[in-house]
C-alpha cells in the first residue's frame, strides 16, 4: 500500500540528545508549519524490551548496544502525526541516518552530527507506521480533530 489518505499516520520519536539540547519545539514547530496535524504527543522512557522490537532490524548489528544505550539516557518525545502521504513527507524532512552528510535543510542536516545522536526517529513505511503507532500509543490517546488550515494546507481534491 502506497499511501492512506489523508488520515495517513506515522510514527516519530524526538529522541534523547534532542531532550537534552532542547530540540523538542524546534521539531515540532518544522512539522506543525510543513501542515502536519499532531494527533498524538507524549514523554516517554523506553525499556530494553520495547526497543528490542522496535529496533529489530539492527539488534544483532554490533553498533546495537549503544543505541539502546542511547535511546534509555533520557525520555524521549513520542508524536504521532497525520497528513496525505505523511510517511514519505516526514522521512524526507528527516534525512538520512548519518546527520553529517544529511542535507541542509532537512532536520537531521541542520541539528545534529552523530549517527546514533541523529535526533529523531520517523517511520519508513506505511505498513511500519501502522505497527509503530500501535507500539507507543494506546489507541485512546490518538485524538481524531479538524484542523481547519486544512483549507489552505491541500486543494479540495486532495481532502479527500
Ligand atoms: N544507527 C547507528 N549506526 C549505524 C546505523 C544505525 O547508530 O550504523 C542507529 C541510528 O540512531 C539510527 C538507528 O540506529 O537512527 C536505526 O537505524 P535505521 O537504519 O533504521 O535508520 P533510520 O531509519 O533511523 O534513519
Ligand atoms: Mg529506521
Amino acid at each position: 500500500m502506497k499511501f492512506d489518505g489523508i488520515n495517513e499516520k506515522t510514527l516519530v520519536l524526538i529522541k534523547p540528545d534532542s531532550v537534552q539540547r532542547g530540540l523538542v519545539g524546534e521539531i515540532l514547530r518544522r512539522f506543525e508549519t510543513k501542515g502536519l496535524k499532531v494527533v498524538g504527543l507524549k514523554l516517554m522512557r523506553l525499556d530494553e524490551a520495547v526497543l528490542r522490537e522496535h529496533y529489530a532490524h539492527i539488534a544483532e548489528k554490533p553498533f546495537y548496544p549503544s543505541v539502546e544505550k542511547f535511546m534509555m539516557s533520557s525520555p524521549v518525545a513520542v508524536v504521532c502525526l497525520e497528513g496525505r502521504e505523511c510517511v514519505d513527507a516526514v522521512r524526507l524532512m528527516m534525512g538520512p541516518t548519518k546527520s553529517r552528510i544529511a542535507p541542509p535543510g532537512s532536520i537531521r542536516g541542520d541539528l545534529a552530527m552523530g549517527y546514533g545522536c541523529n535526533v529523531i526517529h520517523g517511520s519508513d513505511s506505511v505498513e511500519n507506521a501502522k505497527l509503530e503507532v500501535a507500539r507507543f500509543f494506546k489507541p485512546e490517546e490518538i485524538i481524531e480533530y479538524d484542523k481547519s488550515e486544512y483549507l489552505h494546507v491541500y486543494s479540495e481534491d486532495e481532502r479527500e
